[in-house]
């Protein structure tokens, strides 16, 4: 920069001073058109939603309008355990926490009834597809 600046002094001074000259007027009636904009504008702020608002998240039975029955035992099958026959947690699942109580009622019921395991997944649903990775939850636990 400093080099090209020197060649320029020695090379024409006088274009150089021509366009600066150029480059101050034009600079001036842009800063003058800038300043009419701004003036014409009202101070005020301005009403707009708020860009850093989080998209209300539904849960996954909430969305499709389910309530679960302890006689549907391929649903239920999806938030147990396959390994221990755990009911996965609501930091697991993310269900809203009556969608939670209600499957665990549920499963609790069909449990009772002898329609589910205990300790481990229905064999029949091993291969059904995941609603959720256990491996990797929604939120940490609490705990
Ligand atoms: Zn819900």
């Amino acid at each position: 920069m400093f080099k090209f600046a020197k060649y320029l002094a020695d090379k024409g001074s006088v274009v150089n001073i021509a366009k600066n000259t150029i480059r101050s007027v034009s600079k001036s009636a842009s800063d003058t058109s800038s300043l009419a904009a701004v003036s014409n504008d009202t101070d005020e702020p301005i009403d707009i939603p708020n860009p850093y608002q989080k998209e209300r998240s539904i849960c996954i039975l909430c969305k499709h309008n389910i309530v679960p029955d302890y006689k549907n035992v391929r649903l239920l099958s999806q938030f147990q355990s396959p390994y221990t026959g755990r009911i996965y947690g609501r930091h697991i699942t993310g269900l809203c926490k009556t969608k939670q109580a209600e499957v665990e009622t549920a499963i609790i019921r069909a449990q009772a009834c002898a329609l589910m395991p205990t300790y481990h997944k229905d064999i029949d649903f091993i291969k059904d597809p995941k609603l959720f990775n256990p491996e990797k939850p929604i939120r940490p636990h609490k705990y």
